[in-house]
């Protein structure tokens, strides 16, 4: 899927909504998140590219671990079944010599502060066998209001207007093995058309996991509400 750099979403904390580059923008002046009386902490700001629509805005505090990123996208956006997962940051990564399973055992309580590089990026995949690859930017290192939260969910795009492929009505289901000759993508059903046999349609869900495996959705699905035309 090609990445939509027009795709909307909104803010969490104040409803605002913008193109990624503006919710970037505004995360950076967004008067929920700074700091307004209480506590202030110092946090990295990642922007977060599923491919295709598919974006979030996230903060992560210094001491939070790998295990605590980990855990987030996976319950937002990705877990299925329980599969492997491995995050690839910086220069400490011997590519010749690879071991995802050790190298996930080495750091997977490792605090992301020492990690991180304002400006840089890193790569983390779901899943060895059908995998969901998604491109973590470090935006920067602000100070916000403290939440006492490792991970904060800040924005994400609004769902895509997907359409059934037999007529015009909203898709509900994709076929998880019969594709779309045009976009290589799972056909889409409504829920007239679709015939909503569990182990060959999945749920349309706001995810880069979408149609893959035997993914059925997030633990955030009904945030944000579809914008207003
Ligand atoms: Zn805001
Ligand atoms: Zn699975
Ligand atoms: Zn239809």
């Amino acid at each position: 899927m090609n990445q939509q750099p027009d795709s909307r979403g909104m803010c969490r904390g104040c409803g605002y909504v913008g193109t990624r580059a503006e919710m970037s923008a505004h995360q950076a002046t967004c008067v929920v998140r700074l700091p307004h009386g209480g506590q202030a902490r110092e946090v990295f700001r990642l922007h977060v590219e599923g491919g295709g629509p598919y974006w979030l805005e996230l903060d992560v505090t210094h001491s939070a671990t790998l295990d605590d990123l980990d855990t987030f996208l996976r319950s937002i956006w990705l877990d299925c079944c329980g599969h492997l997962s491995e995050f690839s940051i910086g220069p400490q990564i011997d590519y010749e010599n690879f071991n995802p399973l050790a190298q996930m055992e080495a750091t997977e309580d490792a605090p992301l502060g020492p990690l991180l590089t304002v400006g840089e990026s890193f790569g983390y995949t779901y899943d060895m066998g059908s995998s969901t690859d998604l491109k973590l930017h470090v935006e920067g290192r602000e100070q916000v209001y403290d939440f006492g939260d490792p991970v904060r969910f800040l924005a994400r795009n609004f769902a895509p207007r997907l359409k059934c492929s037999k007529c015009d009505a909203p898709a509900r289901w994709v076929h998880s093995w019969e594709y779309d000759e045009a976009t290589g993508e799972g056909v889409l059903y409504c829920g007239r058309h679709g015939k909503a046999t569990r182990d060959e349609q999945l749920p349309v869900v706001n995810s880069p996991r979408m149609g893959v495996c035997a993914y059925e959705g997030g633990s955030m699905d009904d945030w944000p509400p579809a914008p207003k035309v």
